[in-house]
Formats: C-alpha cells, structure tokens, sequence
C-alpha cells in the first residue's frame, strides 16, 4: 500500500482514536458526579425547611388566637356570671373583653395569613419533590447508562489503538516522525487533494508535487506543509 494512503489511514484511526478518549474521558467525569443531584436535593430539603417553619409559625399564631379566646370566654363569665355586681367592675370587665375581641381579630387575621402561606409552601414543595423523583430516576437512568458505555468504550479504544500500532509499524519511522511532528502543530499532517487543490488550504498543488504525491509518496503542500494524500 501506498505510505500516502496509510497515513491517511492512520490519521483517521487517530482522529477516532482522540475522539473516544474525550467521550471516554468526559463519561468518566460524569460517573458518580452528583453535583447537580445534590444541588437538587438542596434545593427540596431548603423548601422543606422553610415550610417547617411556617406550619411552626402558624402552630404559634394559632396558639395565641386560642389564648385570646380562652381569656374573652372567662371575662365573659365574670362579666354575666353575676358574681360581679360593681358597675364599676362590670365596665372594666366590658372593656376588657372589648380590647381582647379587637386583639382577638388581629392574631386571626396573622393567623389566617400564616395557614396561606403554609398552604402556598406545601403546594411548592410537592412540586419540587415530584421535579426532584424524576431528577433522580433520570440521574440514575444516565449513570447506569454511562457505567454501561464505558467498558465496550474501553475495548474499542485497545482494538483501534492495537490496529494504529500495526500500521504504524509498517511506516518509515522517519515519515512517522514528520506526521507527528505535523499533527501536533496542526491537529491534521494529511491533506486530501482534490481536483489538484490541497483541501487544507485551498492552495494548487504544482504539477511536479502531484506527480510525486500520485506515486504515494509523501511529498508536503508548499503552503500549509501538510503530507498530500491523492485518493
Ligand atoms: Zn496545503
């Protein structure tokens, strides 16, 4: 085979060969990495404290109402149970009882506005905790994937990287030497001609350079320096 066509060969098993490694790579970064599962998870237990709270805010606010009413309920039998019979007494008493009725509408209305929030707060946590269960079974679901991608990904890689070591071998080491050198200046060291341009960089090939290149040997674009492959 033609040294040309060989290290055209080689340069795509080595753009596979890179491409896998970076999926290989970034699957490996993503197996077991919860960051975003635990962000999430933040996110439900923080709901879920805040409406702790409240259901603890509204239990106080409740608490007062309850006092409130208790302490009207005994002035109003002190009031009518005649056991007080001072005028006086009984308008203190009147009083009383009219001062704990307007405190009374007051803590029923905190009150009332705290079981709404409570009620807002528990509708937005079993929306974040239904958002949350299909996060995590989408989270597991692609963990489970990955773990499953990676050793197939891993055979393949050894199978393409055995199969580059066997063409390499049957290339000059001097001409392996140069599309290194080439590929790590310029990511590709093989060039396709086409139509007698190098489609790297659009340039046209002279015809003495084409001719060598037709025979298969490597013969470098006088623009970009890259080995010219005529398929
Ligand atoms: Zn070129």
């Amino acid at each position: 085979m033609e040294t040309t066509r060989q290290l055209y060969q080689l340069q795509e098993l080595d753009i596979e060969i890179d491409q896998k490694e970076q999926s290989l790579a970034q699957k490996n970064s993503q197996l077991g990495n919860r960051e975003t599962l635990d962000a999430a998870r933040e996110k439900l237990t923080s709901g879920q404290k805040h409406l702790d709270e409240l259901k603890h805010q509204r239990r106080d606010a409740e608490g007062l109402v309850d006092d409130v009413l208790s302490k009207i309920k005994n002035t109003e039998q002190q009031l009518y149970g005649g056991k007080v019979t001072n005028p006086k007494e009984l308008s203190n008493l009147q009083h009383e009882i009219n001062t704990l009725k307007s405190k009374s509408d007051e803590l029923q209305n905190k009150a009332l506005s705290t079981i709404d929030l409570v009620e807002a707060a528990e509708k937005s946590v079993a929306a974040v905790s239904s958002e949350f269960k299909t996060f995590e079974e989408e989270w597991n679901r692609q963990q489970q994937q990955i773990a499953g991608e990676i050793e197939p990904l891993k055979a393949n890689l050894a199978e393409l990287k055995q199969e580059r070591e066997q063409l390499a071998g049957q290339i000059e080491a001097p001409v392996i030497a140069l599309y290194t050198k080439l590929r790590q200046q310029k990511k590709q060291a093989v060039a396709r001609v086409e139509r007698g341009i190098c489609r790297s960089c659009r340039i046209s090939i002279s015809a003495s350079a084409l001719q060598r290149a037709r025979s298969g040997q490597p013969v470098q674009c006088s623009s970009c320096g890259r080995i010219l492959y005529i398929s």
